[in-house]
């Protein structure tokens, strides 16, 4: 399978990082591999705490009020993590783009320049509201704070599972009195 790296599976990844934070580095280059990531990342110190502040700094994106300020996060980021993109033809995977410098090869520095311009590439491409929480967890109480990315047909998903949306569902049910 070829993959295009700053296709829809770097916004993926990182939606899975944010639900689902891995315990140690091992558990995120696991993830990147899960993903369709190729690269070999060389250790370096701190790389766990590291991705997580990506990570953080990536929610700011998810919860931005409106496209705006979503624009102008999302530009800070990438001005930040990427360089003027080129083609690569490395491990096989076919000819695509990198929009990093090639020695920077850092698990903290790639994630961030990838899932940044991924992002981008996703709200460009789908519509800018594609991207939010899943809405079960915007009534007080309730536990869920899933990022949702929606690659939808209709780019209408409120909810990040099926268990959500019956929540909400009987939540409803119950507001109605019945
Ligand atoms: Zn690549
Ligand atoms: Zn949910």
């Amino acid at each position: 399978m070829h993959l295009n790296p700053y296709g829809e599976y770097a916004i993926l990844l990182a939606a899975s990082l944010a639900n689902d934070w891995p315990r140690d580095r091992e558990g995120i280059i696991a993830r990147t591999r899960e993903f369709g990531m190729t690269v070999a990342f060389p250790e370096q110190p701190h790389d766990h705490a590291r991705v997580r502040g990506v990570i953080d700094e990536w929610l700011t994106v998810v919860d931005a009020r409106d496209p705006h300020e979503r624009a102008r996060l999302l530009n800070a980021q990438m001005a930040a993590a990427t360089a003027y993109p080129r083609l690569t033809d490395h491990d096989g995977e076919g000819w695509h783009l990198h929009y990093r410098d090639d020695g920077a090869v850092s698990l903290p520095h790639v994630l961030s320049a990838v899932i940044s311009v991924g992002t981008a590439l996703h709200l460009t491409t789908r519509g800018m509201h594609r991207l939010g929480r899943c809405e079960a967890g915007a009534t007080p109480g309730d536990p869920c704070s899933a990022v949702i990315v929606d690659v939808t047909r209709n780019g209408r998903q409120r909810y990040c599972s099926v268990r959500c949306a019956n929540r909400a569902a009987v939540r409803r049910h119950r507001a109605r009195g019945a």
